[in-house]
């Protein structure tokens, strides 16, 4: 751990944490000295590695603080209760990662209704479950960051996930949207997309029909290197924006070096 992060002090809310980029941005804001709620659906081993336990238990194992809490994003009253759970256990909550998301790489007459509202339950009304329940402790602080991870997807008419990306591409709008209702709060509210592809456990499985080039995978710490940029800047500095992990990184070093 760092001895003095630039999140000393901050509170964390991480939503699908279990596993993938959820669990390498836990991680990276624990080490920048943030107490962690990992929340997702997973407390036993399955069929996909990881579970809230195991990703707590990784973040203490480092020194850092961890809060394990079951949460399905799809649920009303899970959401609720693992974010009331959360500011109890912290004292409050003032960043929160709406990461949770389910990937269908399939174009549409492959499409079944019910993978089309899994999308969009899990990765648009998920989101919003876990703004809306974030929001009241983001409000007590003199500032807070809530981040959405999308995908570069949302851009890709030419290809053909529609599904999927139709869901992200109504977070990107929520987000964008939400960055003004919330100007007055100093609450930074900002959607961050990985800028290649990240292998992660989910999409070794939806995309084991496709044959990736190696040089369209980003290194696995850029998402989590990539939200402690956000979640330790405000509303002053950046909000109401589609952020790509890599560029993120890129004109940051530019600037600290400039
Ligand atoms: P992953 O390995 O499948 O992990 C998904 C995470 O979401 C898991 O922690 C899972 O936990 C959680 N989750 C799924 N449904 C949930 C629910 N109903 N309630 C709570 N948590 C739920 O996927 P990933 O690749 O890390 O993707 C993470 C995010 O990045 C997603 O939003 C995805 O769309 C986005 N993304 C990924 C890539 C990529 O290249 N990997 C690219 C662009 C965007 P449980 O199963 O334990 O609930």
């Amino acid at each position: 751990m760092m001895a003095a992060g630039s999140l000393e002090g901050r509170r964390a809310f991480v939503a699908g944490a279990s596993r993938g980029i959820g669990r390498n941005i836990a991680y990276a804001l624990a080490r920048e000295g943030a107490a962690v709620a990992v929340a997702a659906r997973s407390t036993r081993e399955g069929k996909l590695a990881g579970t809230i336990h195991s990703v707590a238990a990784n973040i203490e194992s480092e020194g850092g603080r961890a809060f394990a809490v079951e949460c399905d994003v799809t649920d009303e009253a899970s959401v609720e209760a693992a974010v009331d759970r959360t500011a109890h256990e912290f004292g409050g909550i003032d960043i929160l990662v709406a990461n949770a998301g389910v990937m269908w790489l399939k174009p549409t007459l492959d499409t079944p209704l019910k993978r089309w509202e899994l999308c969009m339950r899990v990765n648009l009304t998920g989101v919003f479950l876990v703004t809306r329940a974030v929001l009241p402790h983001a409000r007590k602080n003199a500032t807070a960051s809530l981040i959405a991870v999308t995908t570069t997807g949302v851009g890709m008419t030419e290809l053909g996930s529609n599904a999927y990306w139709t869901s992200k591409a109504g977070v990107e709008r929520y987000y964008t949207g939400l960055a003004t209702e919330l100007e007055r709060d100093n609450i930074a509210v900002n959607c961050l997309a990985p800028k290649k592809v990240v292998r992660t456990e989910g999409m070794e499985v939806a995309a084991r029909d496709l044959d990736i080039p190696a040089d369209m995978f980003e290194p696995d710490e850029a998402m989590g290197r990539a939200a402690v940029i956000l979640a330790a800047q405000d509303a002053s500095s950046m909000t109401g924006t589609v952020q790509y992990s890599l560029d993120l990184l890129e004109q940051t070093m530019d600037r600290a070096g400039a």
